[in-house]
């Protein structure tokens, strides 16, 4: 389960050199090289599967049991209180890289890191159809 053109899968297997923070049989953690912010941080499946829709329940569970301790690590490096814990899934939604990353992103006051966060207004008759369509495809 790995891409022999991925440089996630490569990084997993050590034939990349990163700063890994942490690693078990299923996951491994490590330094992103082009930081956001300090202490920027990747969580990947060892396994290469390229967004959250297509990674095996079992394999989210075992990123996800990860996360808390992660980002009490990072936070407690950093000297932050707060971070995101970001998924990038697909090109348009900024994913650069075709292997499931979590991004920690620690985040302090007065920092200049932005998501412009443009929120519109769900309406009654569109949320209601939106919903029913969700709904229905779950039900499929
Ligand atoms: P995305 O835009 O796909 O959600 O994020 C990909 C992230 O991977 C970026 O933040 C980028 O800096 C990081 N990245 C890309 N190549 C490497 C690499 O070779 N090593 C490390 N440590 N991070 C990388
Ligand atoms: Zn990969």
């Amino acid at each position: 389960m790995t891409d022999p053109n991925c440089i996630f899968c490569k990084i997993a297997a050590g034939h990349i050199p990163s700063f890994k923070v942490f690693e078990d049989d299923v996951v491994f953690a490590f330094l992103d090289i082009g930081p956001l912010v300090t202490g920027h941080t990747l969580v990947i499946p060892k396994a290469h599967y390229p967004t959250v829709m297509e990674t095996p329940p079992e394999v989210l569970s075992a990123i996800n049991a990860r996360i808390p301790a992660l980002s009490r690590a990072v936070l407690a490096a950093t000297g932050a209180k707060a971070c995101h814990v970001l998924v990038n899934n697909g090109s348009e939604a900024m994913q650069s890289v075709d292997h499931l990353h979590y991004h920690i992103l620690p985040r302090k006051p007065g920092d200049s890191f932005r998501i412009p966060w443009n929120a519109g207004t769900l309406d009654k008759a569109s949320g209601s159809s939106l919903a029913e369509s969700i709904k229905s495809e779950l039900a499929r």
